[in-house]
């Protein structure tokens, strides 16, 4: 059975909820204030909580900060409960990594549907999560979390560094884009990688101030390289499942691009089909609503993951990036290639750009060529470098023999 644990003060408030969720056959645990909240999510660990923003003594924020820090507790899904749909207070408390809010009075439906969706992600969620841990959760990984939440904590955001890839027209040898990928350098563990950072920031939610802080630099950088008189350059951002389901998530985007005077259309964001299909109607309603104002969208990695077609002809997509694994010694693998040039064939048959990952020999880059395949990135242009080393491949006009 589902057990939901309500914090919320106001007795009236409370007992209804309490009933509305008997009535649909939940297990309830009540709380009528912060600390006896957070206690009894910590000895009864609940399949989810709801809790009122405005308390006495410790607030929802509180109560939200204090489970976050304790194991059992941090990936319980949190619905705030507010009176006053402030932005502010919504942000602070997304920020803080709810998963949702309603405004009261809501109604009965608005409350089980939030619920359903919640427990439907976190479901999806701890299946990814249990694969991770089974394989990873070595003392190494603990020891990365243990100090990526200090560092947040502390708002230590210097430690983080974006660098960025070029990807390369290949029938004009030119820089048309570049993709921004995230780099911690932390003052004990050195350079730690994505590969060990992202997964496990995906799977505690940490991703999520991470992620909008790339966004947000990747934006200020790109200004900076307009202004300096590449006005063409489009800028690619990763984001995380985290991100996609905020609900002011389009704003939040379009902010960034407003404040730093840019066209949407320098902007491209780069979605796995794994991130898509882990909540596909607010994947696909989110990526709708954002590219209708003019942002580009790409699908990272494909063919790497569920790969579901289905989804090609729902989504706008602009761009089809084609998954490392398939570049990789295609000239001498007759079905890395066969499938590489159907999806070329299909990119252009959508009007979909197909750009090719991990390009590291001439003989991959002569094959790309000969099925135009539309743009590369690999080592065997650039390496993911830091802004200042960027720049001097835009100024220096590097390009690809054509
Ligand atoms: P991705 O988005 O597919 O990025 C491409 C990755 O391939 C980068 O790894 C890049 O360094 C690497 N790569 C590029 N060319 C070559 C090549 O020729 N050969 C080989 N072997 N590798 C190449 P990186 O930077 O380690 O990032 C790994 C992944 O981490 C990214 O894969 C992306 O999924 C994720 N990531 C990076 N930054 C962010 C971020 O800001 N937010 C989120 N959500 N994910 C990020
Ligand atoms: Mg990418
Ligand atoms: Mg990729």
């Amino acid at each position: 059975m589902t057990k939901i644990l309500v914090i919320e003060d106001e007795k009236s408030v409370r007992e209804n909820i309490l009933d509305l969720l008997e009535a649909e056959d939940f297990d309830t645990i009540a709380a009528a204030n912060g600390r006896i909240g957070v206690e009894l999510a910590v000895s009864e660990v609940p399949d989810l909580i709801l809790c009122d923003l405005m308390m006495p003594e410790i607030d929802g924020y509180g109560v939200l900060i204090a489970l976050r820090e304790e194991s059992v507790t941090a990936n319980i899904p949190f619905i705030f409960l507010t009176a006053r749909a402030a932005r502010a207070d919504f942000r602070q408390g997304m920020e803080l990594g709810a998963d949702d809010y309603l405004t009261k009075p809501f109604t009965r439906d608005e409350l089980l549907s939030a619920i359903a969706s919640r427990l439907s992600k976190q479901a999806n969620l701890t299946r990814k999560v249990s694969t991770f841990e089974t394989q990873t959760i070595s003392p190494k990984a603990q020891m990365i979390e243990k100090y990526l939440r200090r560092t947040l904590e502390r708002r230590h955001f210097q430690q983080f560094l974006v660098y960025y890839q070029p990807i390369v027209d290949l029938s004009s040898g030119k820089i048309i884009a570049a993709e921004s990928l995230l780099r911690w350098q932390h003052p004990e563990l050195g350079m730690v990688s994505p590969t060990e950072l992202i997964p496990l920031a995906e799977s505690t939610g940490l991703i999520l101030p991470i992620g909008d802080w790339v966004l947000k630099n990747a934006c200020k950088q790109t200004k900076l390289w307009h202004d300096a008189g590449f006005h063409e350059l489009r800028v690619a951002v990763n984001l995380s499942s985290h991100q996609l389901i905020q609900p002011d998530f389009s704003q939040k985007v379009m902010k960034f691009l407003l404040v730093n005077d840019l066209l949407p259309n320098c902007l491209e964001l780069e979605l796995t089909e794994n991130i898509i299909m882990q909540d596909v109607n607010s994947a696909i309603s989110t990526m709708k609503e954002v590219h209708s104002s003019g942002v580009k969208i790409a699908i990272d990695d494909f063919g790497a993951g569920y790969s579901a077609l289905i989804y090609l002809k729902q989504l706008p997509i602009d761009t089809l990036k084609i998954d490392r694994y398939f570049i990789q010694d295609i000239a001498n693998d007759s079905q890395k290639a066969a499938i590489t040039t159907a999806l070329i064939e299909m990119g252009r048959n959508l009007n979909i750009q197909t750009v090719a990952e991990g390009v590291e020999t001439e003989q991959e880059l002569n094959f790309l060529r000969r099925y135009k395949c539309d743009a590369m990135q690999g080592f065997l242009f650039s390496r993911p470098l830091p802004p200042a080393e960027f720049e001097k491949i835009l100024f220096a006009n590097k390009q690809l023999n054509v």
